[in-house]
């Protein structure tokens, strides 16, 4: 059963998560922009900062914010995966540094692999996910 056949919430489409911390949001920023025209088709969640650097370099996407991540915007992510308001989640973990919300960053990763969501920590397979459910741009 793919993300996307699972009924959204309703009067809601479905969300396209974003996610990136501190030392990867330069990266995530950029990322949208490639997929602007797509990204514009679909609502987006992201949390607190990266959500605000988004919406700051492309206001005309809808984006959510939620508490910034350490402050349990990954757990509200976590939260919508589970009531299926989430088609896909790109996360640009940084894999280098500790951080203190780190059993946040497992939890939401491992609910996406519970709910059997498209997920991506890398621009590449961002790219694949992105294409495969919004079309090429
Ligand atoms: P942020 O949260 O977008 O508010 O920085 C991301 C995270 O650290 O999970």
């Amino acid at each position: 059963m793919s993300a996307l056949s699972v009924p959204p919430a309703p009067d809601r489409r479905p969300y396209v998560a974003l996610v990136a911390h501190d030392a990867r949001k330069d990266e995530i920023v950029k990322w949208a922009g490639r997929h602007a025209a797509q990204l514009a088709r679909v609502e987006i969640v992201s949390t607190g900062t990266t959500g605000g650097r988004i919406s700051e370099a492309y206001p005309e996407l809808s984006v959510t914010r939620l508490k910034s991540g350490p402050l349990g915007g990954d757990q509200q992510i976590g939260a919508m995966i589970c009531e299926g308001q989430i088609a896909a989640l790109i996360f640009f973990v940084d894999p280098l540094s500790p951080m203190p919300h780190d059993v946040d960053v497992k939890a939401l990763t491992r609910l996406a692999t519970v709910y059997d969501l498209p997920m991506a920590c890398s621009a590449s397979t961002a790219d694949l996910i992105v294409n495969g459910l919004l079309g090429a741009p």
